[in-house]
């Protein structure tokens, strides 16, 4: 009941990339990077374990962002000569960088399998794998090669995701997370297609299967963005969809953002990780504000449903904030549940 964990990334260690940066390059090459990226999830877990989440990741260390981690396994792809594009619905900035799509995309390897596999021999814990939903990935990437429409390519990316899933699935993970902040953003092409595309990357995945759906990173812009919006209805389109799919798992954005928690109903049934913890700062909330944050979903989600989250990746925080924030939710989780008990 209650049981922590984050939704996917933490900040990289200074020796690996430059700190609070989401496409920070690597500081090293070859065999000294690999071997660097090992260290860092070896202590990535660690510091998981110490902070008391029950569920642990990688923390995304091997992946320069998100998205391209994903691609960068694939061929056809290009991360390092990007172009410029209207993703997330201009909402960040009429046109931003993105990754390229120069020839056939084919997933001719496993990209995350060896991954997963170093993290399973390192820990104990119910392991959790990250990976970008096929409309965000659809959203994020410039197609030069076909010039597929949107809905063409998400489903594109949904067969190749399945197939990297379910291997995931074989080499030791528990959870496989997809990550759609884009539902957030494309309700309509969500509800005509994107559901679907969803299900799709899930098919005959035997594993707990989880989506998370978010208001975005805590960089400068996004945060830009969130003080300046005033329509927080998105979660009660999806959730009500989400409800009546395959998923198991849907992790929401509450704690720094303007979402009326009471739509939260609509997920009966589904595990719910609730972002009780702000990624949008490094100042590490209290114990008291976590426990907070969490009673006030209680009337909505059934302890024995809540997973105490982040609103969003770690990523772009301070080793020393991540760390801070990972120890207050589960103190916050730990006094919400010594009140139930006591009740
Ligand atoms: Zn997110």
């Amino acid at each position: 009941m209650l049981n922590p964990s984050i939704v996917g990334s933490l900040p990289k260690p200074l020796w690996l990339a430059e700190a609070n940066s989401l496409r920070a390059p690597w500081r090293l090459g070859g065999a000294a990077l690999q071997a660097a990226q090992d260290d860092a999830v070896r202590l990535a877990l660690l510091e998981q374990e110490e902070a008391g989440m029950t569920v642990v990741t990688d923390g995304e260390l091997r992946r320069r962002h998100y998205i391209w981690g994903f691609l960068d396994g694939l061929t056809g792809t290009d991360t390092e000569q990007l172009t410029k594009k209207r993703s997330r619905g201009g909402r960040y900035g009429d046109l931003t960088d993105v990754a390229r799509l120069t020839g056939t995309v084919e997933r001719r390897t496993p990209v995350f399998v060896e991954a997963c596999r170093f993290a399973r021999a390192h820990t104990n814990r119910l392991l959790k794998v990250t990976l970008p939903g096929p409309m965000t990935i659809a959203d994020s990437v410039a197609d030069q090669a076909s010039g597929a429409d949107f809905e063409t390519l998400a489903m594109r990316f949904a067969v190749l995701l399945n197939a990297e899933a379910r291997d995931l699935v074989e080499a030791g993970a528990d959870v496989v997370q997809f990550d759609e902040p884009c539902f957030n953003i494309y309700l309509e092409e969500m509800v005509a297609w994107g559901m679907d595309a969803l299900e799709h990357a899930m098919d005959g995945v035997r594993a707990t299967k989880a989506v998370h759906i978010c208001y975005g990173y805590g960089t400068s812009v996004v945060l830009k963005w969130k003080t300046q919006n005033t329509d927080w209805g998105h979660y009660g389109l999806s959730l009500p969809l989400l409800a009546k799919s395959s998923v198991d798992q849907v992790s929401v954005e509450t704690a720094a953002s303007g979402v009326d928690v009471s739509v939260l109903r609509e997920l009966a049934g589904k595990d719910v990780l609730v972002g009780v913890i702000d990624v949008g700062t490094d100042e590490v909330e209290s114990a008291e504000t976590v426990a907070a944050r969490i009673e006030r979903v209680l009337p909505y989600v059934s302890p024995d449903r809540l997973v105490p989250s982040t609103d969003c990746g770690l990523v772009p925080r301070s080793r020393e904030a991540a760390i801070g924030k990972m120890r207050a939710l589960a103190a916050g989780a730990a006094l919400v549940r010594a009140g139930l008990r006591e009740s």
